[in-house]
């Protein structure tokens, strides 16, 4: 399975150029916590506590880097799961473009 969101492709250009929909979008696609980083950068929005941290380089499974005295309340929904920060985030980079292709190989359920 090979997703490919860019813009004009499954939305209007103008939904696109929102990083935060273009993560929803391919989380809910997955089912899986995501967490989007632009290349080049090393910081990314964290998919349960929304804090922007700073994740190892590359795409990939990564722990959660909350608070520690956050984890017991942070969890999120998607499609019918649940996920807590011990489940880790997956980590998809993004070009300057916001095309975003995800490898096969990337998605760890
Ligand atoms: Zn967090």
């Amino acid at each position: 399975m090979r997703a490919e969101i860019a813009d004009g492709s499954v939305a209007k250009k103008s939904t696109m150029t929102d990083v935060e929909e273009m993560r929803r979008r391919l989380q809910d696609y997955y089912r899986i916590p995501i967490a989007l980083r632009k290349q080049g950068t090393t910081k990314a929005p964290c998919p349960f506590c929304g804090k922007l941290v700073e994740y190892p380089l590359g795409d990939g499974h990564q722990d959660a880097q909350c608070d520690k005295d956050e984890l017991d309340e942070l969890e999120i929904e998607i499609g019918e799961r649940v996920f807590i920060p011990g489940y880790g985030v997956t980590v998809i980079e993004y070009p300057e473009d916001k095309r975003v292709v995800v490898p096969d190989n990337l998605i760890f359920h």
